[in-house]
């Protein structure tokens, strides 16, 4: 029987239920819904591959926008993740050499932040230590999903727990196992989407002057460069080229990268020095056809990946994982089963669409900014003059940047 024909199963009996959800990955997407669903009367099971401390390792850094700050306010958890990230008040916006810089303030948003950036460890470990506070929250940790059999009115997962293996039955399962989603693979859920030219260079540095919690988005025909602010004087670089220029620029030393690189942000902060490793990944954009399936909801880069520009990705997942648990605690509190497909598509029908805007912006800006013709230069630069004179077009671009133009999930009035 296949997936799609479950909604016109009659019910079998009933199966017994060890858990109402079990999550598939415990990065922040996994850890945000299964720390929403706190309070909700679920039973949930945290399933994550890696094993608890080395899950923090990850030597990321995001853009945190204000409705993601807003999400984690409603569950509980800004407070610990607060100081230790970075509050950005002013976004610095430029076209290659082009002298107009837009500015972006506070004022523009009356907001005591314009976006906020953590390193992955600030956000994970705040998550990790909420959950310990979830009395319905089970963490399987470290555990992998080995085999999922869906039935019409369940799933069985079989997991491996290091030497020992388990059968656990959910009424739905999630998955927020990463852009490589095995489980949405093994459901047939089909993905759309490619590969840029680009592959995307991340760095530490420390700036000589102070970075005066400014981040700094410059778009070079090679494609978009961001230098974005850390806590203790620290700075994020993510820079985009194609691949054999970044595959040539990280393998210079110490001293040609840091010149290449001042060489791509200018001197506002002073002489750079490299903290650590620096990355490359490739770049992709990718939306999945479904959503959801009876009884399988995917979140996070699961369901989607975009281009770093912007740093939209991890801010869509935490929208994602929030509207998920909106739709199925309403559907819990009103006596409906939360795998049932007509539940699941209210969280589709929510997310898919803003997604794709957010997809198709992001792709917009690679795409105008990472070029050199001339109608598209003339182009952006007249993007760039209305972001300095027309300041509803401003107010619109923030709102669209900072996660403020869709459909905010409301966590707060159920706890
Ligand atoms: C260079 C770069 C820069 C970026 N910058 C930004 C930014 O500034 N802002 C932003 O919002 N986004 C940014 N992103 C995107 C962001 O990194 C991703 O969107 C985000 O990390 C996705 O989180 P996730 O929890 O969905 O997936 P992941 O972080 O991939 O987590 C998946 C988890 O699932 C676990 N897992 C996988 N398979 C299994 C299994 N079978 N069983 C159990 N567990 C499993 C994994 O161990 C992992 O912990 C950037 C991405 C790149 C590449």
């Amino acid at each position: 029987m296949t997936l799609e024909q479950f909604s016109q199963t009659p019910i079998a009996p009933q199966m017994q239920y060890d858990y109402d959800l079990a999550i598939v990955g415990g990065g922040i997407v996994g850890l945000t819904l299964a720390c929403a669903l706190k309070n909700s009367g679920l039973r949930v099971a945290l399933i994550e591959a890696k094993p608890y401390s080395a899950a923090a390792k990850k030597g990321q850094a995001y853009a945190v926008h204000l409705l993601s700050r807003q999400i984690f306010q409603d569950i509980g958890v800004w407070e610990q993740i607060l100081p230790q990230i970075a509050t950005c008040r002013r976004v610095c916006l430029s076209d290659a050499e082009y002298h107009r810089v837009v500015e972006f303030q506070l004022s523009d948003l009356g907001t005591e932040a314009l976006v906020y950036v953590a390193e992955h460890k600030a956000l994970l470990l705040p998550l990790q230590d909420f959950l310990q506070g979830c009395d319905n929250v089970s963490y399987l940790c470290p555990a992998e999903v080995i085999e999922t059999q869906y039935n019409p009115d369940g799933v069985k997962i079989s997991l491996s727990l290091g030497t020992e293996s388990r059968t656990i039955r959910v009424r739905l399962l999630v998955a927020a196992d990463g852009a490589r989603s095995r489980i949405r693979t093994d459901a047939g859920i089909k993905t759309r989407g490619w590969q840029y030219w680009q592959s995307c260079i991340v760095a530490f540095v420390k700036p000589e002057k102070p970075h005066q919690d400014t981040a700094y988005e410059r778009f070079w025909p090679s494609g978009p460069f961001a230098i974005l602010p850390l806590p203790g004087n620290r700075c994020r670089i993510v820079w985009t080229a194609p691949h054999e220029e970044a595959k040539a620029l990280v393998a210079l030393d110490d001293e040609r990268f840091l010149a290449e690189l001042q060489r791509r942000y200018g001197d506002q902060m002073g002489q750079l020095e490299l903290e650590g490793e620096r990355f490359v990944f490739s770049v992709q954009l990718m939306q999945s056809d479904r959503y959801v399936l009876p009884r399988l909801a995917l979140i996070g880069d699961a369901a989607h990946c975009c281009h770093p520009v912007g740093g939209q990705g991890l801010n869509m997942g935490i929208r994602d994982a929030a509207a998920l648990a909106q739709v199925l605690q309403s559907a819990h509190h009103s006596g409906e089963d939360i795998g049932d497909l007509q539940v699941l598509k209210r969280y589709e029908r929510w997310r898919q669409r803003e997604n794709l805007t957010i997809l198709g912006f992001t792709d917009f800006l690679d795409r105008i900014f990472s070029n050199n013709w001339l109608p598209l230069v003339a182009v952006r630069r007249l993007g760039l003059w209305l972001l300095l004179k027309v300041r509803p077009f401003k107010i619109f671009a923030l709102k669209l940047m900072t996660g403020l133009g869709g459909r905010p999930p409301q966590l707060r009035e159920r706890f």
